[in-house]
């Protein structure tokens, strides 16, 4: 956090460190405001959680991540290494203040709070995506064809309905389908699924890793540059910020920290702040074999996983694991998804030449993530998206640009856009 002196050339008006989905979408917007932005990234652009997410636009998604069953599956979740929600024993004495915090957000007013942060940016997220694509010519890389929620037991009805009413008291569009309507909009899946949920206003990326390559071609044409390096610390100076890499020391007047899930060191260092910042582990399997069998995502309500169809394939991703950020995966957990998708199907799913593949989510214990501009604006932050960082990118990157141009300005947030108000993301929440 200490000030020290400026050296004579900076090498960007903004360091974007992480180039997920939030940091590619971030550093075009900015390099469109006119700053010279440098992106560093310790691997090649898109390869942390954006780039094997469920490439769903989840904007019916408004509920926090839990809610009040947590507390009962706590044992399920110990003792089953299988299970859709997963907490490693070893894992549990640093996981339990993150789930303590996280319970205690379940509390009638900061689960509104929470509600309606999620609603703010989900509800303008799909518009966001849209123009975003739209002008980097990646329109065809988004359908906002829908997903749908299945159920196929009979006692999960009345949960469906529960959810359907509390969605609708959210303005979410929702519509209930029986099992006639599903078999005629996706004919592949059995006809032993009693109905569902379908959601008009969402929808599904071809392939979220090719949704960053196209952004970061973009940026590139736009004069972002692209840097493979660590960053290891980062401290304020008179002047704005000093990175430190693996490859040695880098100035600039500001730095966003968009780093997904190993954002809160950094965030420490140049604020003083310890964010509660967990991950949340998830897996996908990839079948590339498999395609056509769906028109758009579909989640099974009761066994919690969703698929989604893709230019490369099905891809099956799902599944929660509390373990941190240094255990290795235990891709068991993936191969689990192809058994349980099966009797979802008329005919079951060929994997042939599948993939499986763990991400780390980077997740917040009230659900909203951290979008803001502190330290007299030389640090933006721009992470903590959870289970919606690929839906809730776009928009991020909008409030992002608002936030620098307001500090070039030396004014509050600027834009004319519709975008939704910054308070419940702010970093001061944390104390
Ligand atoms: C299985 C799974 C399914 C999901 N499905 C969906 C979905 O359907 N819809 C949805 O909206 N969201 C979904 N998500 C969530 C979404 O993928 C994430 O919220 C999102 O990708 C986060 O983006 P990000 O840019 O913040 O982080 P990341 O994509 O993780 O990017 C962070 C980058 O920072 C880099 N980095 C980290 N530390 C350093 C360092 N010290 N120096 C330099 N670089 C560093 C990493 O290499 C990485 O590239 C899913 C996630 C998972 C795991």
């Amino acid at each position: 956090m200490s000030d020290s002196p400026p050296s004579a050339s900076p090498d960007a008006d903004i360091i974007v460190v992480g180039a997920g989905l939030v940091g590619v979408t971030s550093a075009l917007a900015l390099a469109r405001q006119g700053h010279q932005v440098l992106v560093l990234d310790k691997q090649e652009p898109g390869r942390g959680a954006s780039y094997g997410n469920a490439g769903h636009m989840a904007t019916e998604q408004v509920f926090p991540i839990a809610d009040a069953s947590i507390l009962t599956s706590l044992p399920g979740m110990l003792m089953d290494p299988m299970g859709p929600l997963r907490l490693d024993w070893k894992y549990l004495p640093r996981a339990l203040p993150w789930l303590a915090r996280l319970v205690l957000n379940l509390r009638p007013t900061p689960f509104r709070q929470s509600v309606a942060g999620i609603r703010a940016l989900n509800e303008r997220s799909l518009a966001a995506w849209q123009r975003l694509l739209a002008s980097v010519d990646g329109s065809h890389l988004l359908k906002a064809d829908g997903s749908l929620l299945v159920y196929e037991k009979p006692e999960s009805h009345a949960r469906l309905e529960a959810l359907e009413s509390r969605m609708r008291e959210q303005q979410v569009p929702v519509e209930l389908w029986d099992r006639e309507a599903i078999q005629r909009a996706a004919p592949q899946l059995s006809d032993a699924l009693l109905g569902g949920l379908f959601f008009p206003a969402t929808g599904h990326v071809l392939d979220p890793w090719r949704v960053v390559t196209t952004l970061v071609e973009a940026a590139r044409r736009q004069g972002v540059r692209f840097e493979q390096e660590t960053v290891q610390s980062t401290r304020l100076t008179a002047k704005g910020v000093a990175v430190t890499t693996n490859a040695g020391e880098r100035e600039a007047g500001q730095v966003l920290i968009a780093c997904g899930a190993h954002s809160a060191a950094l965030t420490a260092q140049l604020t003083g702040k310890r964010v509660p910042l967990d991950t949340e582990r998830g897996y996908h399997l990839m079948l590339p074999r498999e395609h056509e069998r769906l028109p758009f995502a579909v989640t099974s309500l009761e066994r919690r996983f969703i698929m989604t169809p893709m230019e490369i394939g099905l891809r099956l991703a799902g599944t929660v694991e509390f373990a941190g950020l240094e255990a290795p995966p235990n891709m068991g957990r993936a191969w689990q998804l192809h058994r349980l998708s099966r009797g979802l199907f008329k005919t079951d799913l060929d994997a042939g030449d599948a993939t499986p593949w763990m991400g780390f989510r980077p997740s917040l214990p009230d659900s909203l993530p951290i979008i803001d501009r502190v330290c007299d604006g030389r640090v933006l932050l721009a992470f903590g998206h959870h289970h919606l960082g690929l839906t809730q990118a776009a928009i991020t990157a909008e409030l992002i640009a608002d936030l620098a141009a307001a500090a070039d300005s030396g004014a509050g947030p600027s834009s004319t856009r519709d975008l939704p108000p910054l308070a419940p993301y702010r970093l001061a929440r944390f104390g």
